[in-house]
């Protein structure tokens, strides 16, 4: 029998897998998702599903495979998902979150990768897992293995200014704003509409948040809805033309810093 043809590591045996990375010359993609509310009309794993979508793509491109996505992220905060008092946010203390980020690049290393790309789809993710990546290069030098090289990126980075002139005419709010918005709704549009319940889209104006926190929440300043800001002029159109980009733009990103 051939090789599997997937970039999916979990869907490999051991031994294709052994293969495809001795050496170190193959990439891995890490998603790191959330579980995390999305407004009235989107499904909880959008952060999942949106960065998984972008590197199961990006791998089938530069011939890289597609470690399975965590799932669950760090607290969802109210300026940038909502809080994390919505019933259904399930989240990880930060210290969860390093351990477990931390631990998958040591095995990845063991097994002889030595170019992986982590691809975060929640932004409170982001200071978490690169604590993560430099607890476990430290680790790593300390047993000798000094050539792992490591990509950190929240893939909504990868919107250029011409996108986001076209996908919001009426000026971009921010992508803090942007949690269960036009993005989002779009691009999940395009992956699987069926999870989209577009009738609830809410119509509210964006969020308007002073530039601080407040501890403990207080759900009163958050929108009820927990989107932060409104999805009503998203489209599977505007969501194909968005993931593209992130697709392309990430790959040229991997065969750029990887040398592919
Ligand atoms: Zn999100
Ligand atoms: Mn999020």
């Amino acid at each position: 029998m051939a090789e599997a043809d997937t970039v999916h590591i979990s869907e490999l045996t051991w031994s294709d897998y052994d293969k495809r990375l001795r050496g170190g010359a193959t990439p891995i993609l890490l998603p790191v998702g959330a579980l995390e509310q999305h407004g009235p009309h989107l499904p909880m794993n959008c952060d999942t599903i949106i960065p998984t979508a972008v590197c199961e793509r990006v791998a089938a491109r530069v011939g890289a495979l597609v470690a399975p996505p965590l799932e669950y992220g760090y607290k969802s905060q109210p300026r940038s998902g909502g809080g994390n008092h919505f019933p259904g946010t399930t989240s990880l203390d930060a210290a969860t979150l390093i351990a477990m980020g931390r631990d998958i690049i040591r095995e990845l290393a063991r097994h002889g990768a030595r170019k992986l790309a982590i691809v975060v789809g929640h932004t409170e993710n982001l200071m978490f897992t690169t604590e993560a990546c430099d607890l476990a290069l430290r680790e790593l030098r300390g047993e000798g293995i000094d050539d792992m090289r490591i990509m950190h990126m929240g893939y909504w980075e990868f919107s250029s200014e011409a996108t986001l002139r076209k996908v919001f005419p009426d000026g971009f709010p921010s992508w803090n704003l942007e949690h269960a918005g036009v993005m989002e709704t779009s691009v999940m549009l395009h992956l699987n509409k069926d999870l989209v319940r577009f009738d609830r889209v809410p119509t509210h104006p964006p969020a308007n948040f002073p530039p601080y926190d407040v501890y403990p929440v207080e759900p009163d300043r958050i929108p009820a809805s927990g989107a932060l800001s409104s999805g009503r002029t998203a489209s599977a159109e505007k969501g194909k033309f968005m993931l593209d980009e992130y697709v392309e733009s990430i790959a040229a990103a991997l065969s750029r810093e990887f040398v592919l």
